[in-house]
């Protein structure tokens, strides 16, 4: 008998199998959501939403007119609030036509393929990647090319993505800050990567897109800096999502933007636009646009998100895990004590601590720890984490 469903969904799936292990068939599956277990395996809220959110969805959800709720593309008025925001936090001037509203940093990711990508064409991304990056770039028709971060510092290879290069590559994929490994890539990183793509275009006689998956550009530690990889070359698209910022990642708003030197970008607002239809309907909720003048000014609190990140790491350090710190982002991501970070992982399960394990997302080795837990998760989890580590360490009887 053949499958009813496509062999393409199931080669595609295929691809998420760690990913649909964990979600599905893993103690976190059947215990992560059990009142009282200490839940760090998903960047998901475990507090109440910043008030300002629903505020100003109520404050926008009457109807102001008759197309108040019909069918919308991006609004003139989301893709003002967008330009102006670009305005002011990174001090460039976005033209609103190249300002395309998307349900978040997922459909701006399928859009972007949808737009740039023919059958055949290469795409790079960078491992460790986000979960979906592999099984995306495949749906949209392309090969994916997996390039590693260096091992040290998880810093962007330069020599290895020039050696990915082919005369078949159209696009780039980074993520900065990065999950999970809470890396921002650094100025001199970005112009070597503009300044390889530059050569590399201009030799295949064909330009090479970089996509800039800026999710977590606003979740920044330490007072940090965040550079952009699209100020560092002109062919880039931003990829950005509210769901961080307002953690209600279910409330689906986000955009992709293309720099005023970008080539060509004129030419492309129509096929963006198609693209956003036969993706599905790419658009968010109208609602969603009304409200983002207000929207993009709300945030979680980032300075109690701070405050968890230097307690679980010093936390976690004077235990005896090894982590870096990381510069952005929601995530930790410690050395497995155990060689095998599944089994670690269900070791830490048996404390009621939920984590991902790092093989999920190309880090075996690995655990990661998302800070959205909430300060009772933390405050519990300690002397779980400790004992863990503890048996992780004693010989095999
Ligand atoms: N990119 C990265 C790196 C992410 O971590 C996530 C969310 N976990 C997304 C994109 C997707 O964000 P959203 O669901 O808000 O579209």
């Amino acid at each position: 008998m053949t499958q009813p469903m496509s062999q393409r969904i199931q080669s595609l799936t295929g691809l998420l199998g760690p990913v649909f292990q964990f979600f599905t068939n893993s103690t976190f599956a059947r215990h992560g959501s059990d009142p009282g277990a200490f839940n760090f395996a998903l960047g998901n809220p475990h507090e109440m939403p910043p008030a300002a959110f629903a505020e100003s969805l109520r404050r926008w959800a009457p109807p102001q007119h008759k197309d108040w709720y019909a069918y919308v593309g991006s609004t003139p008025t989301a893709r003002a609030a967008v330009v102006q925001a670009l305005q002011a936090r990174r001090g460039v001037t976005y033209d609103p036509h190249d300002i395309h509203l998307t349900n978040g940093a997922f459909a701006g990711l399928a859009v972007a393929l949808t737009t740039f990508v023919d059958p055949g064409d290469e795409v790079i991304f960078i491992s460790p990647p986000w979960f979906f990056y592999e099984a995306m770039i495949a749906g949209a028709g392309a090969t994916p090319v997996r390039v590693r971060v260096r091992p040290a510092d998880f810093d962007l290879d330069l020599a290895a993505i020039a050696a990915a290069i082919t005369p078949r590559t159209r696009v780039i994929l980074v993520n900065s800050p990065n999950n999970p490994t809470g890396k921002i890539y650094p100025p001199a990183t970005l112009a070597g990567l503009g300044q390889l793509l530059t050569e590399a275009s201009a030799r295949h006689g064909r330009t090479i897109y970089l996509i800039s998956d800026e999710a977590y550009s606003r979740i920044l530690f330490d007072g940090t800096d965040f550079p952009s990889p699209t100020a560092y070359y002109p062919a880039s698209i931003m990829l950005y999502t509210y769901g961080k910022t307002l953690l209600t990642p279910g409330q689906r708003v986000g955009y992709l933007a293309l720099r005023p030197e970008f080539p060509g970008r004129e030419a492309l607002r129509g096929a963006i636009f198609g693209a956003q239809l036969l993706t599905g309907y790419a658009f968010p909720n109208a609602l969603m646009q009304h409200a983002l003048p207000d929207l993009e000014n709300v945030t979680i609190d980032l300075d109690h998100l701070q405050h968890k990140r230097d307690r679980m790491v010093s936390e976690l350090r004077r235990m005896g895990y090894e982590l870096h710190a990381p510069e952005g982002t929601f995530y930790l991501l410690p050395r497995s004590p155990l060689a095998d970070d599944w089994a670690f992982t269900e070791l830490l399960a048996e404390y009621n601590i939920f984590v991902l394990p790092g093989a999920v997302v190309e880090m075996p080795g690995y655990f990661r720890i998302s800070l959205t837990a909430n300060d009772a998760m933390i405050e519990g989890s300690l002397p779980g984490f400790a004992a863990a580590l503890e048996r992780a360490r004693q010989p095999a009887a």
